[in-house]
């Protein structure tokens, strides 16, 4: 432990983010780059407890040995803290940005007070470690022979191949897309998560040995039975990708597009500098209505206003969180709580106002005599609880209102992977239609065929998706040769928070 009465001596400041007023103007990440002082100030507020909540139970899924690095951060060894932290997460630039860092919410001291601001910590120590040049491929010194093919590039499928790699066998992704790198390419916008820091990861797995084939849909343009007899295991890391729909009248208007066309479009075209034509959905000069709150809906709300949208509402059914935990929440769980992310902050700079409107009940698209969208019609709902403790909804009469909208982002969540693998293989689906795997063995139905991440679990988190790509990386090793010294992440208690 740096400093035993750090926590008592320094208040928890986070790095701050880029102005918002400035930072709609570009897609670069929103952050600013932190002072070492700052840093060394945070981590020296970890009180190195007896029992770390945030690297157990409810808090990191992967188990990063948070107060070790805090400690060495504290101390200025950087290069001792990346490798403490390369130990348990293969890519702490990615949780660093994206996690919701369930860690802070289990950290001691916030029972008390504000807790250490982990995720900033683990972010600055591996953007110190790649200025530094202290990652450099490592490609394994020995090779088993044994051939391994992964379906899907997201962070389940990277974190494997990454293991895999590691433990000598030969690596194939398979990845539909044009670009690697799943949600953390297409889907988390550039200004959360920067496409280069996603492509430094790609470019050192490639050079370590592992082979990415893009464009190829597996089960479209290769039979997956291919792939099992071409390799001695195969992983299925295909993501929860069937969004949910919102079937109200006129749901086919011109102008109502699910989340991710829209989110897609821009990255491919905003940021890689593709031309789309007709494919790129514009949110210019428009009135956007974005239904669904979670990560999709503040990327959508964030990416509208660098489009130069007109006004921008954002639809939640649920009622507004409190503003501090509910005694049925108490710490360590996750806090259920109200929070403001770089979109809401970007919004009300924009407009004056957060853009988030609750308990609201969509009902009908509006549409004029060409079929284009000009609104939505809703109604608001109270929600009370039942004899039983469980929630009702019910629509207040006379609380019907129309909107103006030419633009409607669909950001409602995801209904699971879609299916035509699980088809071509036969493997077995859980009733929530994932692929069925128990966590730890991540064995499907069928022999030599294991299933990771989102497909597996349902729409979860980045930091989820790591943990099941590790493990699933470890169940293959052991499957190949009998036993494995890859580490097995470890199974946290989890929580039910989950990302739209
Ligand atoms: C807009 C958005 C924002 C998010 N923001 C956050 C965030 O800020 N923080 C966070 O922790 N989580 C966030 N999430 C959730 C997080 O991105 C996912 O939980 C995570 O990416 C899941 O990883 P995965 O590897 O299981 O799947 P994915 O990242 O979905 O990757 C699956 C890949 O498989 C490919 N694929 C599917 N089928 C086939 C096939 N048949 N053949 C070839 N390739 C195939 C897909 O093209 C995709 O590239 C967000 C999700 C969305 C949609
Ligand atoms: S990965 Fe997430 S939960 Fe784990 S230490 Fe980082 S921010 Fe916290």
């Amino acid at each position: 432990m740096g400093k035993p009465t750090g926590f008592k001596e320094f208040d928890r400041k986070k790095v701050p983010w880029r102005l918002p007023v400035v930072r709609v103007n570009d897609y670069d990440e929103v952050y600013t780059e932190p002072r070492v002082e700052h840093l060394q100030e945070q981590g020296a507020r970890c009180m190195d407890c007896g029992v770390p909540f945030c690297q157990s139970n409810t808090g990191c899924p992967i188990d990063n040995l948070i107060p070790e690095w805090n400690d060495l951060v504290y101390n200025n060894r950087w290069q001792e803290a990346i490798e403490r932290l390369h130990k348990t997460n293969n890519f702490p630039e990615f949780t660093g940005r994206t996690c919701p860092a369930p860690c802070e919410g289990s950290c001691v001291l916030g029972i008390t007070n504000p807790p250490v601001t982990i995720k900033n910590i683990e972010n600055a120590i591996v953007d110190r470690a790649w200025e530094e040049g202290w990652i450099q491929p490592e490609p394994p010194e020995i090779r088993t022979g044994k051939k391994v093919a992964i379906v899907g590039s997201g962070p389940a499928g990277l974190s494997a191949a990454d293991q895999l790699n590691r433990a000598g066998h030969q690596v194939t992704v398979y990845e539909r897309e044009d670009r690697i790198g799943g949600l953390l390419q297409y889907g988390i916008p550039n200004m959360k998560l920067s496409k280069a820091a996603v492509q430094r990861r790609v470019d050192k797995l490639v050079a370590e040995g592992v082979t990415f084939i893009t464009g190829v849909n597996v089960g479209k343009d290769i039979d997956p039975q291919a792939l099992t007899k071409k390799n001695d295991a195969l992983l299925l890391a295909c993501g929860a990708t069937k969004p949910r729909d919102l079937p109200i009248a006129n749901r086919d208007a011109k102008g109502v597009h699910f989340a991710m066309e829209f989110l897609t479009a821009n990255t491919k075209q905003s940021v890689h500098g593709d031309s789309l034509g007709d494919g790129f959905i514009s949110a210019e000069g428009k009135d956007v209505i974005v239904i669904g709150g979670g990560d999709t809906g503040t990327d959508c709300i964030g990416t509208s206003i660098r489009h130069g949208c007109r006004s921008l509402v954002n639809f939640e059914l649920l009622p507004k969180p409190p503003a501090d935990r509910e005694p049925d929440n108490p710490w360590p769980e996750w806090p259920r709580i109200y929070r403001v992310d770089y979109g809401h902050e970007e919004a009300a700079a924009k407009f004056g106002r957060d853009p988030r409107e609750y308990q609201i009940l969509s009902k009908e698209f509006l549409v004029d005599d060409k079929g284009n969208l000009r609104g939505i019609k809703t109604i608001e709902v109270l929600w009370t609880k039942d004899d039983n403790g469980g929630w009702k909804m019910a629509e207040v009469e006379g609380s019907e209102k129309e909107w103006p909208a030419q633009l409607i982002l669909l950001a409602m969540g995801f209904l699971g992977p879609e299916q035509y693998i699980a088809d071509s293989l036969k493997i077995e689906v859980d009733p929530r239609s994932n692929f069925q795997a128990e966590h730890g063995r991540f064995a499907t139905s069928i022999e030599g065929v294991f299933a990771a991440g989102d497909c597996r679990r349902g729409q979860s988190l980045v930091v989820w998706a790591i943990n099941e790509g590790r493990g699933a990386a470890r169940a293959i090793d052991i499957y190949l040769q009998g036993s494995s010294g890859l580490p097995a992440p470890g199974v946290t208690l989890g929580t039910s928070m989950e990302t739209a």
